[in-house]
C-alpha cells in the first residue's frame, strides 16, 4: 500500500481528497502541495484526517510540495471560516494561497560588480558605467545603467569584455523592523489610561476584545499605537485593518513617524511582487506589521500578536462577493483561535459591537473628548423651509458659511454619498428614462467623462443629443445632484475658490487618490466635495466647515441597518470638521429634521441613538437579538429564477426560523442576472449555518446558470 495523505485542494468542493505521497517526499499536515485534480494542477494543503482509502487504480500521486506551510490555528481558521459563511473549505483555502509565487523559493537578485580590469576600448559610456560602480558595489544592472545614463547594451558589452561579473544578491529586506521603544507623543491622561488598559493584554497574550470607543480626533490611534508597541515588544507580529486602501497613505505616514518604519501594505492595489514578499515575509516572520484590508487576515502569520480593527463599524469590511465574510467579524475569530487580543476602533461602533460591549462580551474603553478642538456645533438645516431655489442644493446658511470660513483661509467639505453629476437623466417631452440594459439601475450621468454609467456593472454609453425614444432635441433634463453637480454650483458661487472633487471614480489610480488627500491636508484646496470616501478617518487640519447635502439620502431605503448607517455616516463625516487648527461647524441638510436620526446628530446624543436602536431591533429580533441571513437565488431567465426559488421555499426544514420571501431582491436584475431573495430570520442561539445546509441539502440542486448566493448576517440589502 503507498502512503496516502489527505489534501484539502483549492476548489469550490466540500471535501477533502486522498493522494499518494511519492516514495522519497516526507509531508506534514499543513504543507502546501501541487496535486493533479481532473485535467488541472491545482494548489491544496495537506490537511488532517484519515485520507479515506481509495481504489489503487483511481489514486494520484501529490505532484509536488512547495514552500508555503499554515499552522493548526491557520488550519482551524480556514476551517472556521467555511464552516460559518456556508462556504466550501476549498474556496476559503483559495484565499490564503492567492499568491502562488510567494509559495516558490525567493528568486535571487542579480547584480553587477567589478571582477577585471577595464576593457582595452574604454568609450565614454563605459568610464562612466565603471566610475559609477564603487570598489565592492553590486547594482542591479538596471539601477547601473540608469545612474550611469547609458543604454543597458553598454553594460551587457562590459560583462562580455570580463570587467563586470554577475553575483546574486540577497533580496533587501521589505520593510525595515519597526522600532516599538522610539518616544512616542505625551498622552492625555485619559488616553494614557486607555493606552495602559490596552497595552497589558497585547503583551501578555491570550483571547479579549477590546472596543476603543472615542469621539473623532480623541486619538484612539495613538492610543492603539501603544498597544501595537507592547505587542512589538513582546516579539508578536501585529494586524491593523483598516476599512479603506485610500486611507492608509495618511496612516502609513503616522505609523512611520510613531515606530520608525511603515507596516507592510496588504491591498489589491499591491502589486504581484510586493503581495508576493508580504506573504512571505508574513509567514517567516521577516514582516512585524502589516496594515491593510479585510483580506490580510487570511496572511499566513507566524506569530501574530494583536489585530487591531480600525473605524470597525465600517461596511467596507463586509466582502460581498466569493467567500462573502466580515472581516471585522472574523477577526475577533481569528482572535479568539490564535489566542490575542482584538482592538476595535471606532467613533461609531457597529450596534452590535456596542451591545456587546453593553453586556460584557467585550470590554468598552471610551475617550470622551477630542484632543485638541471642541467637538464641532452642528446644525440642521430644514429643506422645506430653509432650502435653496429650485435647481440648487446648496441652502443660503451653508453658502453664508463656506464664504465666512474659506473669507478666512480655512477650508469647507461637502459631502454627498453619489458619485456622478446627476443620478438620472429624463427626457422632458417624452418623460424617458435612462435605464441600464443589464441592470434594474438608472444610469448616472458622468459629465466630466461626458458619459451615462451604470454604477452596478459598469455599463458606460455616450449622452446622446436627442432622445433616443422621441428624437426630440435639447429636451434631455438631469434630475437631482451627484458630486459633480455640487462642484459646478460651489464653483459658480464661488469663482475664486479652489473646488477640488474627492470620488474613487474621477481618480485614475491610487497613487493619484493619495495626492487628492494630501492636496486637502495641506490646505491646497478651498472646497471640498466628497463622496463616502472623506468619511473615514481623515484628519483635514484646515477644515472648519462641514455641509451634508442631502442627509436623509440613506434613510429611503428599506434596509434593516439604514438608521446605523446613516448615523455613523453623518456622525463620521460632520466629525471631520475642526480637527485640526480651527474650531468647527456642521450643516446638516434635510428635509425631515425631527427623524430620530437627524435630532441624535445635531444633539451628539449618541449613546441615546444607540438605545433606541437597540430597543428597536430588539422588538423586531433583528441583530444583535435574533441571526439574520439572505440568500438569493438568480439566473439569466426570471423563470428559471422563480422556479428554483419556488422549489427552495417547499424545502424549507421546520423549526423556530422564519423564512421570508422569495420575493424580487430590491436590484431585481444585475449584470442581466434576475435576482430573487430569501430573508432568513432566526433565534440569537441558533446555528445559523447549519439551517441553511439542511435547507440547501434538502432543495434541488441549482442546475444549468442558477446559483444560489448565501449571505450571513447581511450589511446590504440590495
Ligand atoms: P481618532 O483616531 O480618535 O480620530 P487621532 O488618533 O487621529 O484620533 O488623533 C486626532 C489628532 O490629534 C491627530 O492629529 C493626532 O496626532 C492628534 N493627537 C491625539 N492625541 C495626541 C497627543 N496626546 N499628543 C499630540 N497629538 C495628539
Ligand atoms: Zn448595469
Amino acid at each position: 500500500m503507498p502512503r496516502t495523505v489527505n489534501v484539502l485542494v483549492t476548489v469550490a468542493l466540500e471535501r477533502t481528497y486522498t493522494y499518494a505521497v511519492p516514495d522519497g517526499l516526507s509531508l506534514r499536515v499543513g504543507d502546501v502541495v501541487v496535486v493533479p485534480f481532473g485535467p488541472r494542477l491545482m494548489l491544496g494543503v495537506v490537511w488532517e484526517g484519515v485520507p479515506e482509502p481509495i481504489d489503487g487504480k483511481k489514486l494520484k500521486a501529490v505532484e509536488r510540495k512547495l514552500d508555503g506551510h499554515l499552522d493548526a490555528t491557520m488550519r482551524r481558521f480556514v476551517s472556521w471560516v467555511a464552516d460559518y459563511t456556508v462556504t466550501p473549505p476549498g474556496q476559503v483555502l483559495r484565499m490564503v494561497l492567492r499568491v502562488p509565487g510567494a509559495l516558490l523559493p525567493e528568486k535571487p537578485v542579480l547584480a553587477l560588480r567589478l571582477a577585471g580590469p577595464p576593457p582595452d576600448r574604454l568609450t565614454e559610456a563605459r568610464r562612466r558605467v565603471l566610475d559609477v560602480l564603487g570598489h565592492g558595489e553590486a547594482r542591479t544592472k538596471a539601477a547601473l545603467a540608469e545612474a550611469a545614463r547609458v543604454s543597458t547594451s553598454v553594460v551587457d558589452g562590459l560583462v562580455e569584455a570580463g570587467t563586470l561579473r554577475q553575483v546574486e544578491l540577497p533580496p533587501e529586506p521589505l520593510v525595515p523592523p519597526p522600532d516599538p521603544d522610539r518616544p512616542h507623543k505625551a498622552l492625555t491622561e485619559s488616553q494614557e489610561e486607555a493606552a495602559e488598559a490596552l497595552s497589558g493584554p497585547a503583551a501578555e497574550g491570550g483571547f479579549e476584545v477590546t472596543l476603543l470607543e472615542g469621539v473623532t480626533g480623541s486619538g484612539k490611534t495613538e492610543v492603539y499605537f501603544e498597544a501595537v508597541a507592547a505587542a512589538l515588544k513582546a516579539g508578536r507580529q501585529v494586524l491593523v485593518l483598516v476599512p479603506e486602501i485610500s486611507l492608509t497613505g495618511q496612516f502609513l505616514e503616522r505609523f512611520e513617524a510613531r515606530f520608525g518604519a511603515r507596516p507592510a501594505e496588504w491591498h489589491s492595489d499591491a502589486t504581484p511582487k510586493a503581495r508576493e514578499r508580504t506573504w512571505r515575509g508574513v509567514a517567516s516572520g521577516e514582516v512585524r506589521a502589516v496594515a491593510g484590508a479585510r483580506s490580510a487576515l487570511f496572511l499566513p502569520f507566524r506569530e501574530l500578536g494583536l489585530i487591531v480593527v480600525d473605524e470597525e463599524h465600517d461596511p467596507a469590511y463586509k466582502q460581498e462577493d466569493g467567500v462573502i465574510y466580515n472581516a471585522r467579524d472574523m477577526a475577533v475569530v481569528r482572535g479568539m483561535l490564535s489566542e490575542i487580543p482584538v482592538v476595535l476602533s471606532s467613533a461609531t461602533p457597529s450596534v452590535e459591537s456596542r451591545a456587546n460591549a453593553q453586556k460584557g462580551r467585550y470590554r468598552h474603553i471610551t475617550l470622551h473628548e477630542r484632543f485638541a478642538m471642541p467637538m464641532p456645533d452642528i446644525t440642521a438645516i430644514d429643506m422645506r423651509t430653509e432650502g435653496p431655489e429650485r435647481g440648487r442644493w446648496l441652502a443660503p446658511a451653508l453658502v453664508k458659511a463656506i464664504a465666512e470660513e474659506t473669507g478666512h483661509g480655512r477650508q469647507a467639505l461637502l459631502f454627498l454619498n453619489r458619485r456622478g453629476y446627476a443620478p438620472l437623466t429624463l427626457c422632458r417631452k417624452c418623460g424617458y428614462r435612462f435605464e441600464c440594459p443589464n441592470c434594474s439601475a438608472w444610469l448616472v450621468e458622468h459629465r466630466f467623462r461626458g458619459t451615462l454609467a451604470c454604477h452596478h456593472c459598469g455599463f458606460e454609453t455616450g449622452r446622446p443629443d436627442k432622445c433616443p425614444n422621441c428624437a426630440a432635441e435639447h429636451s434631455l433634463v438631469p434630475c437631482g445632484p451627484g458630486v459633480e453637480r455640487v462642484a459646478e454650483e460651489a464653483m459658480s458661487l464661488f469663482p475664486d475658490r479652489r473646488v477640488l472633487i474627492l470620488s474613487s471614480d474621477v481618480v485614475a489610480s491610487l497613487a493619484d487618490l493619495r495626492e487628492r488627500f494630501a492636496v486637502v491636508e495641506r490646505g491646497e484646496a478651498d472646497i471640498v466635495i466628497g463622496t463616502q470616501l472623506v468619511a473615514k478617518g481623515h484628519n483635514f487640519p484646515h477644515l472648519s466647515v462641514v455641509g451634508v447635502v442631502d442627509a436623509d439620502l440613506g434613510l429611503a431605503s428599506a434596509d434593516p441597518r439604514a438608521a446605523e448607517r446613516t448615523f455613523q455616516l453623518l456622525q463620521q463625516v460632520t466629525g471631520r470638521a475642526g480637527r485640526g487648527l480651527h474650531e468647527g461647524r456642521a450643516f446638516v441638510q434635510t428635509f425631515e429634521p425631527s427623524h430620530p436620526v437627524m435630532a441624535a446628530i445635531v444633539s451628539g446624543d449618541k449613546d441615546g441613538f444607540y438605545e433606541r436602536e437597540l430597543e428597536a431591533r430588539a422588538r423586531q429580533g433583528l441583530p444583535p437579538f435574533g441571526r439574520l441571513a439572505a440568500l438569493v437565488v438568480s439566473a439569466n431567465a426570471r423563470e428559471q429564477a422563480v422556479a428554483h426559488a419556488k422549489a427552495m421555499a417547499l424545502a424549507v426544514p421546520s423549526g423556530d426560523v422564519r423564512v421570508l420571501g422569495p420575493a424580487d431582491a430590491p436590484l431585481a436584475v444585475i449584470r442581466g442576472r434576475h435576482r430573487l431573495r430569501f430573508l432568513v430570520k432566526a433565534p440569537r442561539g441558533l446555528d445559523m449555518a447549519a439551517f441553511i445546509r439542511a435547507w440547501l441539502s434538502a432543495s434541488p440542486k441549482p442546475a444549468g446558470n442558477v446559483r444560489v448566493s448565501v449571505d450571513i448576517d447581511p450589511v446590504s440589502f440590495l
